[in-house]
Parts: structure tokens; sequence; C-alpha cells
């Protein structure tokens, strides 16, 4: 029999990007899908992952040998701050029924996603998988992150106890086709797509919160999405893997803010607003160990990834999550 991959939480922004990836690079190349690989991209519709039975159910259903588990409860600060117990149960108890039902039906191999969340908040730079327990994590988002770190813990007990091939993944801020475009709630590149549409469309100034100034690391979904094929394929140790663009890759707010301008062709007044705060200046992490043991990896180049994250969100404008 093949390998059945189920991929929890695959009907979001990193899961939209592992199927794009499975789809259409070259069948039996090293990141497209394999004769004797049958893919399963599951959505919260067909089983709520915070409720065993129903966690139990879907394992029942599809009998996957192998497991990327991707779904969680995420949400932006307001929601994070507001609601650090619920962000921790929610995720803790997603995650526990993943991993013991992997282990109850003798799954062999799990990635689990985590987030640059997981580190210090006051930890030397840059971030290195040696690095995640060394310190509490931000208190804004407290809640979440801890559920996340104990993904790692509990990859390296089942491990250690049960010999589970157990694993996670770390991702920077991820971008691309099929992301959340709230305006509320969303990262901030769709964030900024949306609001610079919007400015577009009514004829009015692009404006955008802070200085511009923070430097961070983004990462295309469908680069991500290799990546994650390459772990479930060729990588079999517990200790994380941070899935990052360079630290020389890092980007000002500014620049991706004039990248999107570009992207959408907006030609109006585009401003700062300096009174509003601009967060952390810059948290950068280092992707020597991905690099290493994936032999090196081509980027996408980011004005790239815009182009066509903009592209999608223009065509799937009245779909899309907004
Ligand atoms: P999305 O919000 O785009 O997708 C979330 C996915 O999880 C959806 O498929 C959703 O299903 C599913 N889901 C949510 N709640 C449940 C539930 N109770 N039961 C079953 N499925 C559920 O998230 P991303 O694709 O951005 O994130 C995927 C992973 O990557 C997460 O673990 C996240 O923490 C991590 N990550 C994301 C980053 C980013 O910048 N986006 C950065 C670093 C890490 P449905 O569509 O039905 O709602």
């Amino acid at each position: 029999m093949g390998d059945i991959i189920l991929v929890t939480g695959g009907t979001g922004l990193v899961g939209k990007g592992i199927e794009y990836v499975i789809n259409n690079e070259p069948a039996n190349s090293r990141f497209g899908k394999r004769d004797n690989e049958t893919w399963i991209f599951a959505s919260s519709s067909e089983a709520d992952l915070r409720n065993l039975e129903q966690t139990r159910k879907l394992f029942e259903k599809y009998q996957p040998t192998h497991v990327i588990h991707l779904a969680a409860v995420v949400g932006g600060l307001f929601k994070n701050m507001n609601g650090n117990a619920t962000m921790m149960r929610e995720n803790i108890l997603i995650n526990d029924n993943v991993l013991h039902t992997c282990y109850e039906r003798k799954v062999k191999k799990v990635i689990s996603c985590l987030s640059t969340c997981v580190f210090p908040d006051k930890v030397e730079y840059p971030l290195d998988e040696s690095k995640i327990h060394l310190g509490p994590p931000h208190p804004s988002n407290f809640g979440y992150s801890h559920a996340k770190r104990l993904v790692d813990i509990q990859n390296r007990a089942y491990n250690q106890q049960f010999g589970c091939n157990f694993t996670s993944a770390i991702p920077t801020n991820v971008y691309g086709p099929h992301d959340n475009y709230d305006l509320q709630d969303a990262h901030v590149i769709p964030a900024l797509i949306h609001k610079c549409l919007l400015a577009k469309k009514n004829n009015k100034p692009f404006v955008m919160g802070g200085t511009g100034k923070p430097l961070r690391q983004f990462i295309f979904s469908r680069d991500l999405a290799k990546m994650f094929v390459w772990q479930l394929r060729e990588y079999d140790e517990p200790d994380p893997v941070i899935f990052s663009v360079g630290e020389d890759q890092e980007v000002t707010i500014k620049q991706v803010a004039e990248a999107i301008v570009k992207a959408v062709g907006f030609t109006g007044e585009f401003a700062f607003d300096t009174n509003l705060a601009d967060g952390q200046y810059r948290k950068p992490a280092s992707n020597k160990k991905l690099l290493s043991k994936m032999g090196g990896f081509e980027f996408t180049p980011f004005e790239e990834g815009l182009d066509l994250s903009v592209k999608w969100f223009l065509e799937n404008y009245d779909t899309a999550r907004t």
C-alpha cells in the first residue's frame, strides 16, 4: 500500500501552498506528487480537531500513514491579548488530539507547524533552533506561544517513550495566495494589500501605521510548501527546523509597502501614520540548519511572490477571507 498524507489545516494559506506544489511540481520529482502517494487536505468542516472523537473519526476515515499538522486557532494581536487562556487551551486540545491519535494509529511520521512566536521575548539574535525554551515568550500572545512550544516538548517525549517520528517546522512570516485578507485580523502583507486596493478603488491616500522601519523576513507560501515536502521525505529527527529566507533577506515594512503599491498599480498619495506603534524592530531567524540539511534552496524573489499574491486576491476578491 502507498503513503497517505493527511494535511490538517489543509485549506489555509500554508495548506493551499502545499497542495499547489504537490500538484504543480513535476510528478515524482523532489517536491512533486509521487505515484505511491495520496494527499488529503482537511478543513475544520471535516473535523473540529479540538474534539477528540472527531479527530479519531477523521483518522479512521483516511487512515493516514503521514501527517502534516497545520491546523491551529490563530488570531491577530487583539484576539491574542484578550484571549490568552482560550488560545492556549484550544491549541493545546488540537495538538494533543492530533499527536495522540497519530501515536494510537501508529502514523509513521508527523510534522507539526510552530511559529517564531515560540521564541523568548528577550533573546540574542539571530533566532535559531536551540533557543526556543531559553525564556518566556512575548507577553501579548503567551497563551498561543506556550501551546505551540509544548508541541516541541510532546514531539521529544513521544519520540523518547514510544519511538514516534514526530518533528516540527518553525516558519517566519508567511504570505501568498489564499491568505486571510481581513483588515482587522490579517498579517501585515495581506492587510496592506487589501488596504492599498481599497485606497486605489476609493481614490483615497494609502496610509500605513508606524514608521515603516521595522525589518521582517517573509517566506512565500509555495517556497515554504517545498520545505514541508522535503522535511516529510528527507528529515527524521525530532528537533525543529526554522523555515525562513536568510538574514540578509530582511525587508523593511516600507519596502513591503512600496512593492505592494507597485504590484497593485496604486498611484495616489502614500504616507505613514507615525503616531501608531511599530512593534519589534527586528527579530531575525537563521536558516543555516535548513540550508545545510536541504543542500541549498532557490527562494522566490519577494516582488514575484507579492505579484502572485496580489493577482490571486484580485481574482478571488469575492470569495477570499476578508
Ligand atoms: P490559516 O488561518 O490560513 O488556516 C488555518 C487552517 O486551520 C484552516 O485550514 C482551518 O480550517 C484550520 N483549522 C482552524 N481551526 C481548526 C479546528 N478547530 N479544527 C480543524 N481545523 C482547524 O492559517 P495558516 O495557513 O497561515 O497557518 C497554518 C499553520 O502555520 C498554523 O499552525 C500557524 O500557526 C502556522 N504559521 C503561520 C504563519 C503565517 O504567517 N501565516 C507564520 C508561522 C506559523 P478552515 O479553513 O475550515 O477554517
